[in-house]
């Protein structure tokens, strides 16, 4: 580990860039499908590094880019993969970004795409949970609009009745929306161009 450490450090001085930080490694699990895609599992260099030195992983791509120890040279890592399987969740966390991701990132009153928040589909001051099955992404003209008065008093309907999704379902969404950056080297691991099927 001290060689390690010292290889991260030199990496750190003698190579002050910000492209180095920009050499996020994409981990995977021990089945080759990334560890988490909401957020993408990435690690910065310095825990993937580690985590060879570890064991813990094996790597499957590296950047052109170097770390420099006395004792050793290595190319980063850009794809790694546990050694050991992590069962994934079933069910992803309630957060804002997979409420949306699960809603198509739309308003489910109108069908915006901007502007959006969250609704209560029963207002909290009505007893409304915020749950996965009262919560909709909806447009601030939208949600305000509805304010406090139950749906069918709104006349406002959710397209589509609030669930809560499987981590399944939400990969099926997120192949519409890939993060922003993606290495190249990552697209073997990613599937965000396959055809969704039903
Ligand atoms: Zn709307």
């Amino acid at each position: 580990m001290t060689t390690l450490n010292t290889a991260i450090r030199a990496g750190k001085n003698a190579l002050k860039s910000r492209s180095l930080e920009a050499c996020p490694a994409l981990v995977l699990n021990a089945d080759y499908r990334p560890l988490s895609y909401y957020p993408l599992s990435l690690w910065s260099w310095q825990e993937a590094v580690k985590s060879v030195f570890l064991e813990r992983v094996q790597i499957l791509q590296v950047y052109e880019k170097k770390v420099y120890s006395p004792s050793f040279t290595m190319n980063l890592p850009s794809v790694v993969a546990l050694k050991n399987y992590v069962r994934p969740a079933r069910y992803p966390a309630f957060t804002r970004f997979n409420l949306f991701l699960r809603d198509k990132f739309m308003c489910q009153y109108c069908g915006a795409k901007n502007d959006l928040t969250f609704d209560h589909v029963i207002p909290r001051s009505k007893g409304g949970l915020t749950r996965w099955d009262n919560v909709v992404a909806a447009c601030a003209p939208c949600n305000l609009a509805k304010g406090n008065k139950l749906p069918e008093k709104a006349g406002m309907i959710p397209q589509q009745k609030p669930y809560r999704p499987t981590v399944f379902q939400l990969h099926k969404n997120g192949r519409l929306f890939p993060p922003n950056y993606l290495h190249e080297s990552w697209m073997d691991y990613l599937y965000w161009d396959t055809e969704l099927e039903e």
